[in-house]
Parts: C-alpha cells; sequence; structure tokens
C-alpha cells in the first residue's frame, strides 16, 4: 500500500480531470458561499444528486442568501422542499438562518464548536461546511467514501464507522482538503460504484485490497436493520363541489406541519357517509418502515373543524408529503 500523501495526490489528480460540474461546487478550492454548500449538504442527505440539482436551482433562484431564506415564511420554505422529504431538515435550515442572521450579520461560522451548536448542524454538515466552503482539513464521510474506503483497505468485516473515520482522516489531503473530499465522493459515485465498479478506471486500482482479492462485491459489509410493513386508508372526503378534505399535520411527530388527506389505520368512515373503496393503493417506505395506503371516497359537505376543502388546482399551494403527493397522482 502507498502512503497516505501519494494516494491523496493520485485521488486529487484523478478528480481534477474527472470531477462531475455540480452548480454548489468549485474545483480547486473552497466554494465562495457558504450557504450554497449547506443547504446543497442538507438537501444531498438522503437524495440523490440527479434529483437535488433541480431542487436547488429552484431554491436560490427564490432564496438566493441567507437573508431572503430567514424573511420566508416556513411555509413557503417548505413548498420548495416538498419531495425532498426529512422535512424537519427543512424547518432547522429556516431556524438556523434566522439565528445566523439575527446573531451573526448573516455570516457562515468557521468554527467546528460553533457550527455544532446551530439548529441542523451535525458533525456531518459542519465538516462538510468547513471543508468545502474554507477549505479546512475535515474528514468528510459519507456512504460512497463509507465504500470507497472499506474496499481500499478491504475491510470484510461489518462496517465500523468509526474505524473509517480514522482512516479518512489519514487520507485527507492537508493542502487542498475541499478538493480530495470532492474526489473521494465523486470517485464513489462514479467508479467505485455499489455494482460493477469500473476498477480499470480508478486511481487506487493498484493499490485496492478489494480489488486484489476480487472481493468487490462482498465489501462493504453493511447489514441493513428489517423494515416493518402497516397498512391504512386513506379518505378522499368530497364536498358536493367536488373539493377535497385536507388537514394540517400537527407541529410535532413525523412530516409534522406538512397538509394531508385525513388517513386512518383502520378502515371505517371518518362521517357518518357512504363510503366506497376505490381499489387503489399508494405505498411509500420511510427511514424504518413501509407504508401502504388503500383509497376510500366519502361525501360530505358538513364543515370540519380540523381541515379544510380545497380544490384539485389549488393542491400546489399546500405543502404536501412524498406520500400524499402519491395521493394526488391518483386523485
Ligand atoms: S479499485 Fe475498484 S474497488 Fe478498489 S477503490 Fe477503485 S473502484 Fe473501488
Amino acid at each position: 500500500m502507498k502512503n497516505n500523501k501519494e494516494l491523496s495526490d493520485l485521488l486529487v489528480k484523478w478528480y481534477y480531470q474527472n470531477a462531475r460540474k455540480l452548480p454548489w461546487r468549485t474545483v480547486g478550492g473552497a466554494h465562495f458561499d457558504a450557504y450554497q454548500v449547506w443547504i446543497s449538504e442538507i438537501m444531498l442527505q438522503q437524495t440523490t444528486v440527479k434529483t437535488v440539482i433541480g431542487y436547488f436551482e429552484k431554491w436560490m433562484t427564490r432564496f438566493p442568501n441567507l437573508e431572503t431564506l430567514a424573511q420566508a415564511d416556513i411555509e413557503e420554505v417548505l413548498l420548495y422542499w416538498q419531495g425532498l422529504g426529512y422535512y424537519t431538515r427543512a424547518r432547522k435550515i429556516h431556524e438556523c438562518a434566522k439565528v445566523l442572521t439575527q446573531k451573526y450579520q448573516g455570516k457562515f461560522l468557521r468554527e467546528r464548536k460553533e457550527l455544532l451548536k446551530l439548529p441542523g448542524i451535525g458533525p456531518y454538515s459542519a465538516s462538510s461546511i468547513l471543508a468545502f466552503a474554507f477549505n479546512q482539513k475535515e474528514t468528510v464521510i459519507d456512504g460512497n467514501v463509507i465504500r470507497v474506503i472499506s474496499r481500499l483497505y478491504g475491510i470484510e468485516t461489518q462496517v465500523d464507522k468509526n474505524k473509517i473515520f480514522e482512516l479518512g482522516e489519514h487520507l485527507t489531503d492537508e493542502e487542498r482538503p475541499a478538493d480530495y473530499a470532492s474526489g473521494i465522493m465523486d470517485l464513489g459515485a462514479t467508479v467505485c460504484t455499489p455494482q460493477n465498479p469500473k476498477c480499470l478506471l480508478c486511481p487506487w486500482q493498484k493499490f485496492c485490497i478489494a480489488n486484489q482479492k476480487g472481493l468487490q462485491d462482498k465489501i462493504p459489509l453493511i447489514k441493513k436493520p428489517e423494515k416493518k410493513s402497516f397498512e391504512g386508508y386513506v379518505h378522499l372526503i368530497k364536498d358536493s363541489q367536488g373539493r377535497f378534505l385536507i388537514r394540517k399535520r400537527s407541529e410535532k411527530g413525523l412530516l409534522h406541519g406538512l397538509y394531508e388527506f385525513f388517513w386512518t389505520k383502520e378502515k371505517k368512515p371518518i362521517f357518518e357517509s357512504s363510503w366506497q373503496n376505490k381499489n387503489q393503493t399508494v405505498s411509500h417506505t420511510f427511514t424504518h418502515f413501509h407504508l401502504t395506503l388503500h383509497l376510500i371516497e366519502t361525501h360530505t359537505d358538513t364543515p370540519f373543524s380540523d381541515g379544510i376543502f380545497v380544490s384539485k388546482e389549488e393542491f400546489s399551494n399546500y405543502p404536501f408529503s412524498t406520500l400524499m403527493k402519491k395521493v394526488i397522482q391518483k386523485i
């Protein structure tokens, strides 16, 4: 195995020739705008780069800086986040923008300790901001990096994130941390892919233990917890004008603050009116479970204190979860 400096030199050289062009990235050092780096990093958690690009561009058109974001209404922020899931992230981003504008003159902090005190900024986001926006030597570890490092060192046992972090820390380039961190992520995303890695194109091919032993398919070893499955019923409650009853979820709990159609775990009408099974379902996988909802249609003109009737054309004015957007597609 080469020493760490030689390995990181090889990687950075590869990166300069193969970097993905991304709107939140600068090749050859830090990005000029920590705000853009931060938003992209939060959006990229649990979402693919391809999906994030469209969201990021729309977001930056509407909220080009911390001030515009801090001044916006949370419901509008949620509308721009709609479809990315994990809505707590959007709420925290909004809170964080307010703190930064009110307490820190709209400037991003450059100290890890200080960054970690901000809403929604954990160790991973702090490392990313410091590496990509301020070119500080930080170890950025995501799923791609775990895969690359596990294969490079031929780790055949269950992934131990602390061990990966330690190895990643030693590999990180002292002088070009931003380029190194982007490089290892790009390597994982484009060459050292989960299936069929393109080892012939890899700058670390000669030194990679998984490649030498032919163990690319077996590494990394990650045990995923089994997800439980649940079922329920969506009640499409229509009034005589053909409008649908929706409600806002409480300010706490899963998907809080978003709008939804009424749904229950039990198959029973919410109003004493006839209901009709539409023989349609929508399914969604959350972090820890799968949910399948059966669609039921009922009719009433009774006002409901917990909800409002809106027409199909008005759906776009309300932030819905991805699950509820699937229901809208069925409608
Ligand atoms: S040689 Fe293959 S398995 Fe090893 S790091 Fe490169 S792409 Fe991944």
